[in-house]
């Protein structure tokens, strides 16, 4: 028998290289554009799918370079695990996974207890996607509990306001907005980056909802004086027949104080503290998407703001700004609180503060810039410094786009309202900023002052003005409005 070979056309051949190419960057999805901006007709290969967007995400900043942020961006491997495992759960279906419900309940109950809740009053809480849901949830508690007491009075109820520092980060902004509260701020003043706890006692009126004090300023890490607020305020609800609460902010520090300070008294043990946010994502050592609300008394709590709902399959209470969200945030909360406890919190949280201290004191060394913010655990593990010259032709914001020539991502922002002259540079200690890390960063940061005393004006105003590669990227999805903030904030 004779056997015949066929000639394989190039049509035959377009097709094979359709369905058969496994290669990811021999495939013709390697040389045609990916879709952007409509739902493709025809399906991909999940692995080229996965390819391509990775090679996408790949330009990102490297998060472990990123001193910017608060977020947590080193977790064990264990609770990466559990996440995984976890990540088709909705958290919402109570009935369907009574156990991640227990697990919150768990996690309220440990977080309540290390921020000093009271054991004779019942207290509360919950879980939220961050600080901003937390905190959103206990302004809307506020005014709900203001209104009621100034309807039963007869009063007006049609001009709430909330008292608090100019420095606040944006999500309060948001609050006020969102829900119609007016804000009364606290200007900062040159040397003075916290609320200063007399002129807000003084602001406050009879239309005072609350006042927010942070424990954590986004801007240079201070703790507020909460105890002081607390005081001024207690005796002025004395004297005046009020009743405006403390909210304490402290989306930051919540996880900090309580191990590396635990004398300093800013939570439910203070009287008017009644409700506090604090972002599990943050130093609660989780990576983003976990923050927790938790109020002293449920009767600070009003029982309007709280859905019953029976669709999930049995009578539950519902008190949050969405609904679905993931399980596996709560589940890792979980995992740090009984993996790390008091000791392992404790030992972590002195190791940054030590680093802090070491970077802060480094800085210094080299003469060039000014140290913002506190040392020995008065304040959350991060530096904020400025250049010490004022004579120069270059600014912090220079220092910050050139040291992104080294990978490293530092944020540069000028300070709150009235205090906008000053800027700003600030270094965020995470769990994963070792000293050895730490040490390859002031050196990166060195060569990049070095550059700058050497580089004319001119060179520096066309390196300002030069669109970088993300500037082109960002593009597509920058938009602007009209009705922006008043003011910056610093990036969490
Ligand atoms: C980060 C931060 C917030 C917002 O918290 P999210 O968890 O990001 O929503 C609010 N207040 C302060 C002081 C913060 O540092």
């Amino acid at each position: 028998m004779v056997y015949l070979s066929r000639l394989i056309s190039d049509a035959h051949l377009d097709k094979e290289k359709e369905a058969f190419s496994t290669s990811v960057y021999g495939s013709r999805w390697d040389i045609e554009p990916i879709p952007k901006y409509s739902l493709p007709d025809n399906e991909m290969p999940a692995k080229i799918a996965y390819k391509l967007i990775r090679d996408d995400l790949q330009l990102d900043g490297n998060p472990v370079l990123n001193l910017a942020a608060f977020l947590t961006t080193y977790m064990e491997e264990e609770a990466e695990k559990l996440m995984t495992e976890n990540m088709s759960k909705n958290f919402i279906d109570y009935e369907e996974y009574p156990m991640t419900v227990e697990l919150q309940t768990r996690c309220v109950n440990i977080i309540a207890n290390l921020f000093n809740a009271p054991k004779n009053e019942d207290a509360i809480g919950v879980s939220t996607v961050g600080s901003s849901e937390a905190m959103m949830l206990a302004v809307l508690a506020m005014k709900k509990l203001w209104k009621k007491r100034r309807e039963a009075e007869g009063k007006p109820t049609d001009k709430p306001n909330i008292v608090m520092s100019a420095s606040v980060q944006v999500c309060w902004e948001k609050a006020a907005r969102y829900f119609e509260i007016e804000e009364k701020f606290v200007y900062l003043s040159e040397g003075k980056y916290i609320l200063d706890p007399e002129k807000a006692v003084e602001l406050v009126d009879e239309n005072t909802i609350g006042i927010a004090v942070i424990l954590g300023s986004t801007y240079t890490g201070h703790y507020e004086d909460v105890k002081a607020v607390n005081d001024l305020l207690l005796a002025k609800n004395k004297k005046t027949g009020w009743d405006v609460p403390i909210h304490v902010d402290a989306a930051s520090g919540g996880f900090v104080a309580p191990f590396v300070n635990p004398d300093l008294v800013w939570d439910f043990r203070l009287e008017l503290v009644r409700s506090i946010n604090v972002s599990g994502h943050k130093y609660g050592l989780c990576y983003p998407g976990i923050g927790w609300a938790l109020w002293k008394s449920k009767k600070y709590l009003p029982d309007e703001l709280v859905f019953n709902i029976n669709y999930l399959g049995s009578n539950q209470a519902s008190f949050t700004l969405n609904f679905s969200k993931n399980a596996s945030n709560v589940i890792s909360q979980y995992y740090v609180l009984i993996r790390l406890g008091r000791q392992g919190f404790t030992s972590i949280m002195e190791n940054l503060m030590g680093i802090a201290d070491y970077l802060a004191s480094r800085l210094e060394a080299t003469n060039k810039f000014e140290i913002l913010s506190d040392r020995n655990g008065n304040c959350v593990p991060l530096v904020a410094f400025r250049l010490k010259a004022k004579d120069i032709h270059y600014d912090e914001f220079d220092v910050a786009h050139r040291i992104r020539e080294h990978q490293w991502i530092v944020p540069s922002y000028t300070m709150a309202p009235n205090i906008q002259h000053i800027r700003v540079l600030r270094v965020v200690i995470r769990e994963d900023f070792s000293r050895e890390r730490c040490d390859l960063f002031v050196a990166d940061l060195m060569h990049t002052i070095d550059y700058l005393d050497k580089v004319d004006k001119e060179t520096l105003h066309i390196k300002r003005n030069a669109a970088g590669s993300w500037k082109a990227l960002k593009s597509i999805s920058l938009m602007t409005f009209d009705s922006q903030s008043h003011k910056t904030n610093g990036v969490c």
